[in-house]
């Protein structure tokens, strides 16, 4: 714990002036509130984060409320899928409770609301609501049912509920005011008839509650005392207290709710019905897809549950919005596996490298530390032999001085093994090297302590050694969109901006100790970046998602 507290943000310093006006620690009470239309992204995350962080701060419960009132777009898999990602980012919710849980107190709610003479059945289309509904500068109209009598209100209701009626031929509306200067309040819709079947309640009912009817009186039934959402919210907020006053008992607690800044990332987009076309147009093979912004696409991508927690705590919650640069994400991971990714070496790129003085048939198993970050220092074995691959890219047949990689000539070290110079290279008839070959220094060998193993050289490459190599594919990903807000321009569709290059796949080479490894599994390919295994793997097939590079390439290609 550092001395200096950490300044307070401006959800916290709501919650301490609501604590110093009296309110009981005890009664602090927080949600995260999905709608199952969809998996988690990284915006929730900043949600999540939030919701959970203050649960913790402050020692309070946090529900995990799915905000399930539109059975038309909901299924159980989402939710499987954002129960799975919440525990995985380390959170635990006091209580798992479904809007759908109140669909009868908000019934009875709704029917008292009838008799107050607080709600009514409207009859219009829908087309004319909208012409009745006014604008900004101008009153809106009077619907010609707003003054029906409360018996044939709640009879029209009951027969809405019971199913006798087509869908949008009857709504239910709150009775507020026409002509009241926020929009959202003039007689919003409370019920629409929807004959769906829902994921909880199958067919039990054929109306449904709008958001807004049942956002607040949910977080009233479970006492939440912080209800926080994201700034769209911001003019609903009226109506929510409208809502609750018709409802709330001074006796319980009354829900706040308060807004802050959505959380927008760059380079992707975070929005579920944004991904969901990703996923159901095809660029893409599954909202786990490790190019996706969904915290199943990171956590696939070889993300941690650290790593998010730790981007969202570094940008924080915000009062307007902005563009986070993904880069900041990118950090927020390299330097999670810095600390944690064993290093191994593959060769993604390779050209065969023979080292013409080292014995036939001969191998070693040398000694290669795993991980320097480490504070006991452990190794593994890697095998070497005669016949090497190195990447392609490694070696110059002529190359300037600042070339500190293999090149005829000149002696390089191979990473863990020996000093070996280039001796000339095997071309094939259109030109190409086929291979390299080279002469090592057989004292040079790193850890044995000779005079030759201190010989200072500029360059160390990685290689794999032929016979011992472990075949695998591997994913390299890069962004999803070349526009750095594919969003931001409402003219244009964001499917537009698609990198057609996203995805690389190529046959890698591996060291032998990584055919054991299993889906999630981190690494670091050593000069090449970091990779997990993905769920496609087998022993038989590995396959590789490559996660992020070891430095930050993308800001010098944008800057050409
Ligand atoms: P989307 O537009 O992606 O569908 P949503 O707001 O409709 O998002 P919900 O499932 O309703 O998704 O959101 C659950 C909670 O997560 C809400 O409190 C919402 O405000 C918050 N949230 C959603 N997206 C973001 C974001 N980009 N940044 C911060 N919070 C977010
Ligand atoms: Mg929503």
């Amino acid at each position: 714990m550092s001395t200096k507290e950490k300044s307070l943000n401006f959800i916290e310093q709501i919650i301490e002036e609501d604590i110093k006006n009296g309110l009981p620690t005890e009664k602090l009470h927080f949600r995260f509130p999905p709608e199952p239309n969809g998996y988690l992204h990284l915006g929730h995350a900043s949600s999540i984060c939030l919701n959970f962080g203050l649960g913790l701060k402050y020692n309070a419960p946090v529900n995990l409320r799915f905000d399930d009132t539109n059975p038309s777009k909901e299924e159980q898999e989402f939710v499987d899928a954002i129960k799975q990602d919440v525990e995985w980012l380390g959170y635990k919710w006091a209580n798992e409770v479904y809007a759908s849980d109140y669909f009868q107190q908000l019934y009875d709610w709704a029917v008292q609301m009838i008799k107050d003479g607080k709600a009514y059945v409207d009859s219009q289309t829908s087309e004319e609501m909208a012409q009745q509904k006014g604008t900004p500068s101008t009153v809106g109209v009077d619907s010609p049912y707003r003054n029906r009598s409360v018996e044939e209100n709640l009879d029209l209701f009951e027969r809405m509920k019971n199913g006798e009626f087509e869908e949008g031929t009857h709504i239910l509306r709150a009775k507020i005011d026409m002509a009241h200067t926020n929009m959202l309040m003039r007689d919003p819709i409370m019920y629409r008839i929807m004959k769906k079947a829902h994921h909880r309640t199958n067919n039990d009912w054929c109306i449904y509650p709008m958001y807004d009817w049942a956002h607040g009186e949910s977080d009233y039934l479970e006492s939440i005392s912080h209800s926080f959402c994201t700034l769209e919210f911001l003019p609903h907020r009226e109506l929510y207290d409208w809502f609750l006053d018709q409802v709330v008992d001074e006796n319980n607690i009354r829900p706040k709710q308060r807004e802050f800044a959505r959380r927008n990332l760059s380079h992707t987009v975070v929005s579920k019905r944004k991904l969901a076309r990703l996923v159901s147009e095809g660029h893409v093979t599954g909202w786990d897809d490790p190019r996706m912004s969904t915290i199943s696409g990171l956590r696939r991508r070889g993300y941690t549950a650290a790593s998010i927690r730790n981007y969202a705590d570094t940008i924080g919650i915000a009062k307007r919005d902005n563009l986070i640069d993904v880069s900041l994400l990118e950090f927020c991971i390299r330097e999670d596996l810095n600390k944690i990714a064993p290093r191994v070496m593959a060769v993604l790129d390779p050209v065969k490298l023979v080292i013409t003085n080292y014995p036939e048939g001969q191998e070693e198993w040398l000694d290669a530390e795993n991980n320097p970050e480490e504070e006991v220092m452990t190794f593994r074995k890697v095998p070497f032999s005669k016949e090497l691959y190195i990447e392609r890219e490694d070696f110059k047949e002529e190359a300037n001085s600042k070339f500190f990689r293999l090149t005829l000539g000149k002696e390089v070290r191979l990473k863990n093994a020996y000093i070996i110079k280039g001796e000339s290279v095997v071309k094939d008839e259109n030109g190409n090297i086929t291979e390299i070959h080279a002469t090592y220094d057989a004292d040079s060998r790193s850890g044995s302590g000779s005079e030759a193993s201190k010989r200072k050289v500029k360059g160390t490459i990685h290689w794999v050694s032929v016979p011992h190599a472990v075949e695998a594919e591997v994913r390299i990903y890069d962004r999803l969109f070349v526009d750095e807000n594919p969003d931001g321009n409402k003219e244009v569709d964001f499917l537009d901006f698609i990198n057609p290059n996203s995805l690389e796949v190529v046959k890698g080479y591996l060291e032998p100790s990584l055919s054991t490894a299993v889906e999630g599994d981190k690494f670091q390919f050593q000069r090449l970046g970091y990779f997990c295994v993905d769920k496609n793997s087998t022993p038989e097939a590995l396959v590789f998602n490559k996660t992020v590079g070891l430095r930050d390439t993308w800001a010098k290609v944008e800057q050409k």
